[in-house]
């Protein structure tokens, strides 16, 4: 990306899309320039969820979704993208890979995840100014900067080390809001769009020091706080995208390469912060997507625009502060509008959707006599590679693509080896079928070896899991088995299913939240664990009530982790 794009220019890019005659939902978005977009394709909207051929929705989708999803359609999220977008389980992800590989990934300010990590933490109090985060919470919400961290250390929040010296422009601190497209999770195929937003705090920056760590005005650049000073300046004139307290991202580099600075290295950091974040999630999207993939076609279900957001410190180095999988398409302002209408534009001409699997799904169903669909064959596959590759090429219009380019052969490294990653799908598949049918599965595993202990003939429920102690999950079933608490999409990664191998009754244990114990101890010694479990959603606590006659109703369960 050397040229970048201006504004102008982005706006009258004379667009190569296809008419074709495409259906898309958007009963779960309130946002209107996803329709005024749709309106420009000259596509139709639907309420159906079966005529669609693309649902379009504001929040994460879930996992009775993705699984209703029939083989034709595409959604706009990937299931377990929270993974990136929440606070406390990028601070996990990105923790672990730098653990591997400390010079690659320190794009990401040292965090800590509360109450988890308190012993580290402890020790660095004194040492500088952190920023502390509610693990949930967007918008600015919640976060405040302090010296003392002893009066959080029990209690549930991201913390993370304050970057003190920001990049300035006018005396202000700034952020930037990247997008980014994961247009497939296996193979990886990430896009980066060329423009994007910078949002100024309002209030000139000093140094934090005792006096001003509350100016929130100050410290954090976001809109949604910053827009409520009578400082802010909103800009109304798309002709000026360098003015105001939201700008356009080209108008900052622009301004960056005016001061001289080396705005091509600077972005290809950025692709590279990008990239490496994704990969530090790729294998658990990818198991969870195809865990239940529904087509045989090579038909990308899923898709998801990030909001990546950086701050640029005072050498130019960019520093990853979070990653939004639900990024605002509000379009507050005329910049807002123009830059989000091609974005959205140019994503869904990217996805290249076609109207013929629908037909064929639908000529399917209406044959007299079903006929499974023909497995493509591994030719077949990478023919098809080819043409999508070909097809987005010729489509990026304000995309770059970052991933694969030609840094592949250093972001291998991160990647899982190819072997493991299958033998990982394997033993998945195997677990998944387990849940479905454990007398069988166990049937077959006594059956192809001898058995190393004496085996009880199956899980019956009938037994008491006190019966059942002492023997481990592998001599009960011969190999390693889910926690049974979890559905698919809330499943640990891979890595961590692992540690199974536990007594039966310790594995029925519920594993959630603050519960979660360490297996190996006995209760009395429970201690809190880094990483944490995966949050459960609190579970809705059902209560008897009289009222004129006995009925159960449902109360709603406030407490967190409960
Ligand atoms: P939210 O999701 O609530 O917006 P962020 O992590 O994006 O939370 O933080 C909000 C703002 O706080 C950022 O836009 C940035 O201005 C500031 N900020 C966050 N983390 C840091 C940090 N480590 N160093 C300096 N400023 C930060």
């Amino acid at each position: 990306m050397s040229e970048i794009f201006t504004l102008q220019q982005l706006a009258q890019l004379q667009r190569n899309f296809v008419k074709r005659k495409i259906q898309i939902n958007l009963e779960q978005t309130k946002y209107k320039v996803i329709d005024e977009v749709v309106q420009i394709l000259d596509w139709k909207t639907t309420p159906s969820e079966f005529e669609c051929h693309i649902f379009w929705k504001d929040t994460y989708v879930t996992d009775e979704e993705y699984r209703r999803l029939l083989p034709y359609q595409r959604i706009n999220h990937f299931p377990g993208s929270y993974m990136l977008g929440k606070k406390n389980e990028l601070c996990r992800n990105l923790n672990k890979m730098r653990k591997q590989y400390p010079q690659d990934y320190d794009f990401y300010p040292k965090t800590w995840h509360l109450p988890y990590q308190s012993e580290e933490l402890r020790n660095k109090q004194g040492t500088g100014i952190f920023i502390i985060k509610p693990e949930a919470n967007c918008q600015g919400r919640g976060i405040f900067l302090t010296k003392k961290l002893d009066p959080f250390l029990d209690k549930h929040y991201v913390v993370q080390e304050y970057i003190s010296n920001p990049y300035l422009i006018d005396g202000l601190k700034f952020d930037l809001r990247i997008y980014v497209m994961l247009k497939s999770i296996t193979p990886l195929k990430i896009f980066m769009y060329q423009e994007g937003l910078a949002r100024f705090s309002t209030k000139k920056y000093v140094k934090p020091q005792k006096k001003n760590l509350s100016s929130v005005t100050m410290h954090l650049t976001n809109y949604a706080i910053n827009k409520r000073s009578k400082d802010f300046v909103f800009n109304n004139d798309t002709n000026k995208d360098d003015v105001g307290h939201k700008r356009s991202l080209s108008s900052v580099f622009k301004y960056l390469k005016e001061q001289g600075h080396d705005v091509d290295q600077l972005i290809s950091q950025i692709k590279s912060v990008i990239v490496k974040t994704i990969q530090s999630v790729q294998p658990d999207l990818a198991h969870l997507y195809r865990s239940q993939q529904h087509n045989v076609d090579g038909i990308e279900q899923c898709f998801e625009l990030f909001g990546f957001d950086i701050l640029l410190d005072s050498n130019l180095k960019p520093w990853l502060l979070e990653v939004n999988h639900t990024p605002s398409f509000s379009t507050d302002t005329p910049l807002d509008k123009i830059i989000k209408k091609n974005l959205i534009l140019d994503t869904l001409i990217l996805l290249d959707i076609r109207n013929k699997p629908k037909k064929n799904y639908l000529d399917q169903k209406r044959a007299p006599t079903f006929q499974r669909p023909p497995k493509m064959s591994q030719d077949e596959k990478e023919k098809q590679i080819n043409q999508f590759t070909i097809f987005e090429n010729k489509h990026l219009n304000g995309y770059v693509r970052v991933y694969p380019d030609e840094n592949l052969q250093y972001y291998e490294q991160f990647m899982p080896p190819k072997q493991k990653e299958k033998e990982q799908t394997i033993i998945i598949q195997q677990q998944l079928e387990f849940t479905k049918q454990p007398d069988k599965i166990l049937k077959l595993q006594t059956e192809s070896k001898p058995p190393l202990a004496k085996i009880p003939k199956r899980l019956s429920t009938n037994k008491s899991f006190t019966e059942l102690d002492g023997q481990t999950i592998q001599q009960l079933t011969l190999r390693t088995v889910a926690p049974q608490t979890r559905t698919p999409s809330q499943q640990r990664p891979f890595s961590s299913i692992a540690v199974v191998n536990r007594p039966m009754s310790a594995v029925r244990k519920p594993l959630y939240g603050n519960q979660h114990q360490n297996l190996n101890q006995s209760s009395n010694q429970q201690k809190l664990i880094y990483p944490p479990p995966i949050e459960q959603p609190p579970k809705p606590v059902f209560k008897m009530l009289q009222i004129k006659t006995f009925s159960f109703q449902k109360i709603e369960n406030t407490q967190k982790n409960e």
